[in-house]
């Protein structure tokens, strides 16, 4: 149920609303817009009467059922697309966002020196991998709490904004002290209990898609990080299982048009993953810009055919370099910008 307060509704009305609702156990969420501020309702059973009772309530405009399954993640509830704030880059909205860096964090030389070519060739966030995800047990899962502080050391470097992923929920605590963005992998989309923990953890969270995700319920599953209170979800389509083993996965590039119909949040393509061969990668980046992504998450690499995971899949630091003018181009031809080159200030030596 979402609760349209007027345009002249005070401050004392949409906290008496909030109030009422909380004291009937369900859960209250503000969407605050330019004009008006609608309170999203979640929680069941929804009292049969409760739409009466909170229509009369001076300064609520109306109140309006919500049927489908995924609330506060849709348009109803918050009409205007969603920004997103990580120290100073802003994702959403209008803006154009390229988050790359190594598939997991190797060394400090190999992070730091990545860190620093792609932010000179107009990534603005730092990605690598601590806590690793891998299919076989026997693959290198990563460096644990070092390689966070090597994220940390990077971000200190360059001033990039970091995103590295959390598996469980009993690593929260250590990857929220150092990362600005936790990632939920493909993988554990659908883990229920991990998602709720993350969404009490007060910083932004990038939801991959699991490999077998309906729309609705990738939806749902950021629904249940926004039900604990924290409204910052990037969503990432990163390729899904099909058929087809030419490539590693199958990028669903309508998911990037048909999410942003259902939902105001950011949508981001990981061509990387999709691709599984970095022979594909750049033309499925400038897929997901052309179907109106808000932002890409790319894998690049120093020495990608001595990467200790998906180095296949990893743009050599000439790659990115040489791909993301083409990104600021299609960009332009839809609409939206994409600093490179010259308009991207340089890292300090
Ligand atoms: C990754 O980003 O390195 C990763 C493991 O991604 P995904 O969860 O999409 O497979
Ligand atoms: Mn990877």
């Amino acid at each position: 149920m979402i609760i349209v307060m007027e345009t002249k509704a005070t401050r004392d009305q949409v906290n008496g609303i909030v109030a009422r609702v909380k004291a009937l156990g369900l859960g209250a969420h503000l969407s605050e817009g330019e004009e008006r501020t609608i309170i999203g309702v979640v929680g069941s059973p929804l009292p049969p009467s409760l739409e009466d009772e909170l229509e009369i309530h001076s300064g609520v405009e109306r109140v309006v059922r919500i049927t489908k399954k995924y609330k506060l993640t849709g348009w109803d509830f918050h009409p205007q697309k969603s920004t997103i704030a990580v120290r100073d880059v802003v994702i959403g909205g209008d803006a154009l966002t390229i988050i790359a860096g190594p598939c997991s964090v190797e060394s400090e030389e190999q992070t730091v020196s990545t860190a620093r070519a792609v932010k000179d060739a107009g990534a603005s966030i730092l990605r690598g991998g601590a806590y690793k995800p891998r299919t076989s047990p026997y693959e290198f899962r990563g460096m644990g709490r070092r390689g966070l502080e090597i994220l940390a050391t990077a971000r200190e470097e360059t001033g990039m904004p970091i995103i590295t992923e959390v598996m469980t929920p009993s690593d929260i605590d250590v990857v929220g002290e150092f990362t600005d963005i936790f990632q939920i992998g493909a993988r554990n989309s659908q883990n229920y209990l991990l998602l709720e923990e993350v969404g009490k953890a007060g910083k932004p969270v990038m939801l991959k898609r699991g490999l077998s995700m309906l729309m609705e319920e990738w939806l749902l599953a950021a629904e249940y990080v926004m039900a604990q209170g924290n409204p910052d979800v990037i969503l990432c389509e990163r390729g899904i299982r099909t058929f087809e083993s030419s490539t590693r996965n199958t990028l669903d590039v309508s998911s990037v048009p048909v999410i942003q119909g259902m939902s105001h949040l950011p949508v981001f393509v990981d061509p990387s993953h999709a691709a599984g061969k970095r022979a594909l990668v750049p033309a499925l980046a400038l897929a997901g810009i052309a179907a109106g992504a808000d932002g890409l998450m790319i894998e690049v690499h120093p020495n990608p055919d001595h990467a200790l995971s998906d180095g296949a899949q990893s743009l050599t630091f000439a790659q990115f370099e040489a791909l993301t003018p083409r990104l600021a181009a299609v960009a332009e031809a839809v609409g939206r910008r994409l600093p490179v080159g010259a308009d991207v200030a340089p890292v300090p030596a």
